[in-house]
């Protein structure tokens, strides 16, 4: 790890350097134009994380996307690099300094364009707008994204104002950090990413593509504890599983989530008050 603060810690093979330094001579290419994330985090050895495996490991390997984990400790201030104080108005607790995460947002900023639809920068926050499928679209399609992550209490509401930071959750819950979060929103994210995925997924009939659940998926064997797969999905007629899958995505979706359906018969132009099983 360097212990230059403005040199943000790259992972991937192809990783790209905010920093503007000049690469090593003979290190690998840059992959230019390749997804970024950009982690401000005072745990960088949590990352590449559960992002280092499997197929977003691949992807990061081969530099379809890149990560930077920005220290934000080395941004803090005297011989223990503090990083934190005590909340204003009391209570228990400590809370990120505003001056200290600017510094680090800063460094995050280097060579990333100003607009925030082209580069979100969010703080992970429970009081944050619920992260969905619809936001890993969009972020997919922005050339990357700033995470901001919490510890103690969080973060000085004043760096959040000035730097048009968004606030994102992962869910109704507290955790003691946003690296988990973060690691989700980017996984999220960078499976849409073309080619991360390769023929192995599909994510067009996943949860969600459509505003449902996904239909129930077997495998062999085909006689398990005298459970047999639906007989349709042997049948061989695609048409016909087709039709079985759209209506167990439907009934699913109703039975699980009636906010989720609603939606669905609003979007498809029918009333969802017409429905009497809702
Ligand atoms: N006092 C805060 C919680 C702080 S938890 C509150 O009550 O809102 C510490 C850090 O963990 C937060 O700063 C945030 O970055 C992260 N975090 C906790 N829960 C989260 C969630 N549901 N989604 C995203 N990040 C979360």
């Amino acid at each position: 790890m360097s212990d230059r603060p403005d040199v943000p810690r790259s992972h991937g093979r192809l990783a790209i350097r905010p920093s503007l330094q000049p690469r090593e001579l003979g290190g690998p290419p840059t992959l230019k134009g390749a997804w970024q994330a950009r982690v401000v985090t005072l745990f960088p050895e949590a990352f590449p994380g559960t992002l280092g495996l499997s197929l977003t490991g691949k992807a990061l390997d081969m530099g379809l996307w890149a990560l930077e984990t920005i220290d934000l400790r080395s941004f803090g201030e005297g011989k223990h690099r503090n990083v934190d104080d005590n909340p204003a108005g009391g209570g228990a607790g400590m809370v990120l300094r505003a001056d200290i995460v600017a510094r680090a947002l800063d460094a995050a900023a280097v060579g990333t364009p100003p607009e925030r639809p082209r580069w979100p920068v969010v703080y992970l926050s429970p009081r944050g707008r619920p992260f969905s499928q619809a936001m890993a679209r969009d972020w997919a399609q922005a050339e990357g994204l700033t995470l901001l992550c919490g510890r103690f209490e969080g973060v000085d509401q004043r760096v959040l104002d000035a730097y048009a930071v968004e606030e994102v959750s992962l869910g109704d819950f507290v955790l003691t950090g946003g690296e988990i979060a973060a690691q989700a929103l980017i996984d999220a994210t960078v499976r849409l990413i073309p080619r991360v995925l390769g023929n192995h997924v599909s994510t067009e009939e996943e949860s969600f593509s459509e505003g449902l659940l996904e239909f129930p998926q077997y495998t062999r064997p085909t006689v398990w504890q005298d459970r047999a797969i639906p007989e349709i999905l042997l049948s061989g007629h695609h048409a016909n599983i087709s039709r079985w899958r759209r209506a167990e995505a439907e009934r699913l979706t109703k039975e699980r989530r009636p906010d989720l359906w609603r939606a669905y018969l609003a979007a498809q132009g029918r009333d969802p008050d017409e429905d009497r099983e809702l």
